[in-house]
């Protein structure tokens, strides 16, 4: 079972990774007040459907873009409603698409670079496997095809935990230093724990970006659950409602 970007960055905030401002819409009058909510220059309108790929999606009255970076309200809405009820097709949906049904808009991040970061069930050896890239963004399928060497793993074995060399170990591996280590080491923390905690198969950050000023957060999650845990998942968690 998957849940929405939406619901998956509430949940990764929840477990002090930071992500940007965000609210869901579903109607035009949601959309209108989620617009007015947005602080910061640039508004993002982010169609909420089970696959990815979006950005470079197609809608199928040939709109391009499930995800859109905009600088003004008005663009936003035209956004949103060009979305709103239409069919998503990417690369991750096969030729019929997805209807989106519920829209995110958050606030933009003025973007320095895009990382991957996932954190991943191995099934055979139970244990969690950290993967990390340089090289994240739209793209990443693309990077573990033709520079496999570009994507670090890094196992943590369930009876040590989450240990502060692997942290370092991944924020090296991406080039960080000084206050990104930390701030790299907070967000591997947090999402560890969550995918432990919610059972996950699979947490995924991509992209995890730096901004201008060098700050860590994440733009984009995916979150798939172990089926046999999705009743207690939703149970536990606070954004299921
Ligand atoms: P998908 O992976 O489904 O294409 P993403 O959420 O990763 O969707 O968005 C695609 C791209 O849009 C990102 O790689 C990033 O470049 C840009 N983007 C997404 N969210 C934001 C944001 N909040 N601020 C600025 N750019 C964003
Ligand atoms: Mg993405």
């Amino acid at each position: 079972m998957n849940i929405h970007e939406y619901q998956a960055k509430e949940l990764l905030h929840n477990y002090g990774v930071p992500v940007p401002r965000g609210y869901s819409a579903t109607n035009a009058g949601e959309v209108d007040t989620a617009i007015s909510k947005i602080e910061g220059d640039l508004i993002v309108v982010k169609s909420q459907i089970h696959a990815g790929g979006r950005g470079k999606g197609t809608f199928n009255d040939g709109y391009q873009g499930g995800v859109k970076v905009v600088k003004s309200s008005e663009a936003a809405q035209t956004a949103a409603m060009a979305m709103l009820n239409n069919t998503l097709v990417t690369a991750q949906t096969g030729p019929a698409g997805r209807k989106v049904q519920t829209l995110y808009v958050t606030e933009g991040c003025d973007i320095a670079h895009e990382y991957y970061l996932a954190i991943v069930l191995d099934r055979e050896t139970a244990q969690a496997v950290i993967i990390a890239s340089t090289e994240g963004g739209m793209d990443i399928e693309a990077v573990a095809e033709s520079t496999p060497e570009k994507i670090t793993r890094v196992a943590v074995s369930p009876s040590t935990g989450l240990r502060p060399f692997h942290c370092r170990e991944v924020a090296y591996a991406l080039g960080f230093e000084g206050d990104q280590v930390k701030q790299l080491s907070k967000i591997l923390s947090g999402t560890y724990k969550m995918f432990w905690e919610k059972n996950a198969m699979l947490v995924e950050i991509n992209p995890l970006v730096t901004d201008k000023e060098g700050n860590l957060s994440a733009l984009d999650a995916k979150v798939s659950f172990d089926d046999n845990a999705i009743f207690n998942t939703l149970r536990s968690s606070s954004y299921a409602t």
